[in-house]
């Protein structure tokens, strides 16, 4: 990690007194966990810092210690807001609609996307570390702030969601020291792994059985796609939040090498989700799509010609295995 421009962002971070917390739309527990990980920190230091999610926290992600601390997005921020950090945010416009009309720049992003152009005045962007949660651990170690127990908890989620339990590639022994060093500082790892992965909800099963009914296995069973349909939320109970981890049905079979996920929204719209094994760069595919992410997993979102769409990116995932 750039020991120079990590020591300018601590010295941002550091000034701020009404620090303003921002992560992705349709958060996840390593965007979640990078906000409240910071405010936690931030807060110890005596600053005020203000956490700003569209859509607010999600049920699944309440057990993390200053889960109230996370609100809706604004139409305006307080006028004493005087730092915006983007966390875990592969664009400008991930961070939500509503912040798209704010006036303020963003002043730090924070992240480990290898797509992230850097929207912002210092731009942290390490695709080495597996979660924007191991980024802010590197930093806090550099400054040598105190990590809470309630810090340690929020980043270890972001590491342990975002490596899918420390399974993906790109989790290494620096990943697990920093896991390890997590745990003294007192995450739970099994108390963690219970919330993330043992609690599914009725109805998130529900829509899971709902979603595993419509596999398609396709390129000599080297990949395989699942569809949701609009119809599938009202049937099962689920919101939107709860495809999260549903691509792992698919991409946890054997010979599998790339898994993905086709959204078909009411309006007509399309989202991907995109995962690879290892030999496909589904960041590449992604990105000539307009979306974007990491090699190993990524996404795309269409605004309309939804099945079409579909049909590209499927064409795109055959051409990329058919590659020696
Ligand atoms: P998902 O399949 O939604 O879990 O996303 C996989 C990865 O790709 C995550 O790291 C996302 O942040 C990133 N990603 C998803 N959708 C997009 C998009 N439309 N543009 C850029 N990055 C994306
Ligand atoms: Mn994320
Ligand atoms: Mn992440």
């Amino acid at each position: 990690m750039d020991k120079a421009l990590t020591q300018k962002i601590i010295d941002r971070l550091a000034s701020a007194q009404h620090p303003v917390l921002l992560a992705h739309i349709r958060p996840d527990g390593d965007a979640f966990g990078s906000v409240l990980g910071l405010a936690h920190i931030l807060k110890e230091r005596g600053q005020n810092p203000t956490c700003y999610i569209e859509g607010g926290m999600i049920p699944m992600y309440r057990f993390l210690p200053g889960a109230d601390l996370v609100q809706d997005l604004p139409s305006q921020l307080p006028e004493k807001s005087d730092c915006l950090i983007a966390l875990d945010t592969s664009t400008r416009e991930r961070l939500g609609q509503k912040t798209l009309s704010w006036p303020q720049p963003i002043d730090i992003v924070i992240d480990h996307h290898i797509s992230n152009p850097g929207y912002g005045k210092l731009n942290l962007i390490v695709p080495e570390i597996p979660a924007t949660g191991g980024v802010l651990f590197e930093i806090f170690q550099q400054a040598a702030w105190k990590i809470t127990p309630a810090a340690a908890t929020c980043l270890y989620t972001g590491l342990t969601t975002d490596t899918g339990s420390f399974r993906y590639r790109g989790t290494d022994a620096h990943t697990l020291h920093a896991a390890a060093t997590l745990v003294e500082l007192g995450a739970d790892p099994s108390e963690i792994a219970k919330q993330c992965y043992l609690s599914i909800t009725h109805e998130r099963h529900a829509l899971r059985r709902l979603v595993s009914d419509t596999i398609s296995i396709k390129d000599n069973k080297k990949s395989a796609f699942l569809t949701i349909l609009p119809d599938f939320y009202k049937k099962s109970g689920a919101k939107s939040e709860d495809t999260e981890g549903i691509i792992e049905d698919v991409f946890s079979i054997q010979g599998v090498e790339v898994g993905s996920l086709f959204e078909f929204m009411p309006d007509g719209g399309l989202r991907v989700s995109l995962r690879s094994k290892g030999k496909v760069d589904v960041n590449s595919i992604a990105s000539s799509f307009g979306g974007g992410g990491h090699k190993a997993a990524a996404g795309i979102r269409f605004a309309k010609d939804a099945e079409k769409n579909r049909d590209l990116v499927l064409t795109a995932i055959t051409q990329a295995l058919s590659k020696p």
